[in-house]
């Protein structure tokens, strides 16, 4: 399974690596290999780091802590205080090293490390009162992202995972019933 990078924040992307959330989840994140490759692959992070069972199991409550407070957000809600305590937890400690050079920016750290950067650019978005989160319009995603479109017209996590799936069902459904005229697309932008 690949992992998508597609909320505009580490730690919505985090949280996106469970889908389904409501009917059936599914979990990109099986133990700490699977963590170790989400974290070299998302950016902005060390790209090798080891982590252990400890740090699988912080990673999870990181990640659920992150998509409940995202999900407050989303429903206009107070935030839970236990999810609060986790996220600042996870913030409070060392973040990775970057070093400048002529081929690019060089980040350092260990799987704690990294974990701080994620729960601090998860503070950083449900703190800001312009972010723009919200649901993926594909009803089974459930991945929360950040809208950073103009007019904050996004309807979708992301077009091929999401956009594209349904508008294909909506043209599937629209040739199944030829008899119901009138049908437009919801005409979304991406
Ligand atoms: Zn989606």
């Amino acid at each position: 399974m690949h992992f998508a990078f597609v909320s505009g924040n580490p730690a919505l992307d985090l949280a996106g690596t469970v889908g389904s959330r409501r009917d059936g989840p599914v979990d990109l994140l099986a133990g700490p290999a699977d963590l170790e490759r989400w974290v070299a692959e998302c950016d902005g992070l060390p790209g090798r780091v080891t982590a252990g069972p400890a740090d699988f199991e912080s990673a999870l409550s990181l990640r659920e802590a992150v998509y409940r407070l995202a999900l407050d957000r989303v429903l206009g809600r107070p935030f839970d205080p236990g999810s609060l305590d986790t996220v600042n937890a996870a913030a409070a400690g060392p973040v990775p090293a970057v070093e400048l050079g002529d081929a690019g920016v060089r980040v350092t750290g260990d799987i704690t490390a990294a974990l701080c950067h994620v729960a601090r650019s998860g503070i950083a978005v449900l703190a800001d009162p312009g972010a723009c989160l919200k649901e993926c319009g594909r009803t089974d995603c459930t991945r929360i992202y950040l809208d950073r479109s103009r007019g904050a017209r996004r309807t979708w996590c992301g077009m091929e995972a999401c956009g594209n799936r349904v508008k294909a069902a909506a043209y599937r459904a629209r040739r199944r019933a030829p008899a119901t005229a009138g049908g437009h697309g919801p005409g979304e932008t991406t």
